[in-house]
């Protein structure tokens, strides 16, 4: 059984009143359709409309034909639905989770609400589990679940995965309902990060405000009371082959042919991104505006295009954030614009659909990836998995899940820098050709290896490897001292 948020199907009233479902497309979809439908599992989520009635359940049960698997809706009213997910997973746990607690809104009624949904959604569980399902829950929104679960009886394992990153002591002890939400994870049978940062982040918060807990196999055992939890880390991939092979089709060499003709075959730098303040989208402008500045080369040289998807508009820091971009967009293309010639910003905002994105992401020479933090980034894999001819730049911030990975291939910056991003934009675009085949070469390997597939099997691995001592993990699940010292102490040249 797998519990998210969301089911990966969009309900949605049509404007003629019907009911359409559509199934999402993500990665994650990709990767857990195939193990729940040879095993026959159930997907528990909102289906995405605030009212039920007899049309919604006509619609799910369609969409539930459809899937291969069945799909148990979590019914939502649009008061719970705006304290649970607008209030306090998205006003509370995402900033405080990117270390940006001055964002949160410590609201003891979006901490109410929370609790009662994620009540809610143990219904939903129990209704539908059997006697030796393995549930899996996915994400911030569902902190609380494993110990809902619990007091309800349930002692089926439970495994837990943390999309977003896990904050440092420091951010955490910010939160008015520490302890119980430590706690409550602490239900969960396996814990699942995307990062060691993230894994050692928690653990050094469960020693710190749970001493009753110990620690055993080198960290990824935690003992409390007579439970038992194990902690890892499972970063988590893309469905790489079917990138590949989407951006080697006609269609997408055509649209990418055709975007280089658009700038006139310029340097095409690349930014998508959600519109969310962790993306650190206007950082990246200022940067790109210090880059044109400080290297005048760069000028009629170089083009970005920004891609913005709209996100959350009903949180006032959401709308404010695309005033700042729209300004910024203005100002620097005010400053820079040659008449009739080169614009150094295309700004688009709205979702592309996933052919138009690979024509982009193939079309583009650098990627600008600059996250103030991000529990993976995918954008900066799929990046890859569509770069077919090596010829793309990476530039990553180093606060990003995906720089564990890709650091020996990416330019990694510092998104707070502006002038190490903007000598890293120059560097990226004075690359030799060789030299960029070689670091994408390294990082289109990497996310070939570790796709959405491996990282589904290998969370199912740990979940049913009881008996650690048996079944070790791989070495790189271990956090050590060496590796993260290996890692911050990179010089970022
Ligand atoms: N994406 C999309 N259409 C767009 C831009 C992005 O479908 O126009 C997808 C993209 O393919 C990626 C996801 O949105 O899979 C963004 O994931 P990421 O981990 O980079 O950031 P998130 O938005 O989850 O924080």
């Amino acid at each position: 059984m797998v519990v998210s948020n969301r089911l990966p199907f969009v309900i949605s009233r049509a404007a003629d009143g019907t009911l359409v479902s559509r199934p999402g497309s993500g990665g994650l979809v990709t990767a857990l359709l195939p193990v729940l439908r040879d095993r026959g599992g159930v997907w528990v989520g909102w289906p995405g409309i605030a009212d039920r009635d007899g049309d919604v359940d006509a619609a799910l049960a369609t969409a539930t034909g459809k899937a291969g698997y069945q799909l148990a809706p979590v019914a939502l009213s649009a008061q719970e639905q705006a304290g649970f997910y607008y209030g306090f997973s998205n006003e509370v746990l995402w900033p405080l989770f990117h270390d940006l607690h001055s964002l949160c809104i410590f609201d003891p009624e979006f901490w109410r609400v929370y609790c009662e949904v994620n009540r809610k959604y143990a219904q939903v569980v129990l209704e539908n589990t059997h006697g030796d399902d393995f549930v899996w829950v996915h994400d911030y929104q569902l902190l609380m679940l494993g110990s809902e679960l619990r007091h309800a009886g349930l002692d089926t394992p439970l495994g837990f995965f943390l999309h977003i990153p896990f904050p440092p002591l420091d951010i955490y002890l910010k939160l008015p309902w520490r302890f119980t939400l430590l706690r409550a994870l602490l239900e969960f049978d396996l814990i699942g990060f995307q990062t060691l940062r993230d894994q050692r982040n928690f653990t050094d918060c469960v020693r710190t405000l749970l001493p009753e807990a110990g620690f055993t196999h080198r960290g990824q055992m935690v003992q409390i009371g007579d439970r038992q939890v194990r902690v890892g880390c499972f970063p988590i991939g893309i469905d790489a082959a079917a990138f590949e092979r989407q951006a080697h089709s006609e269609q997408v060499a055509a649209d990418a042919a055709a975007l280089h003709a658009q700038v006139n075959h310029r340097e095409l730098l690349l930014g998508v991104d959600r519109l969310d303040y962790t993306k650190g989208i206007p950082l990246r402008l200022e940067a790109f505006r210090t880059a044109l500045r400080k290297y005048p080369d760069l000028q009629e040289r170089v083009t970005l295009i920004q891609v913005v998807v709209p996100s959350r508009d009903d949180i006032p820091q959401y709308r404010d954030l695309k005033i700042r971009i729209e300004q910024l967009v203005g100002e620097i293309n005010g400053e820079f614009t040659r008449p009739g010639g080169w614009v150094p910003i295309h700004y688009v905002y709205r979702a592309l659909d996933r052919l138009k994105l690979i024509a982009y992401y193939r079309a583009a020479q650098i990627a600008l990836v600059t996250p103030l933090k991000d529990g993976m980034n995918l954008v900066a894999k799929e990046f890859c998995a569509s770069s077919v001819k090596r010829t793309g730049v990476l530039i990553l911030s180093e606060f990003a899940g995906a720089a564990a990975q890709l650091q020996h291939g990416a330019l990694l910056v510092n998104p707070y820098d502006l002038d190490g991003t903007a000598d890293a934009i120059h560097r990226a675009c004075l690359l030799p050709a060789a030299e960029r085949r070689r670091r994408m070469g390294l990082m289109r390997r990497n996310v070939r290896r570790q796709d959405v597939f491996r990282w589904v099997n290998r969370f199912l691995e740990a979940a049913f490897a009881h008996d650690l001592d048996a079944f070790p993990l791989p070495d790189d699940y271990v956090p050590s001292a060496e590796a993260e010292h290996a890692y911050w102490s990179t010089e970022l040249d």
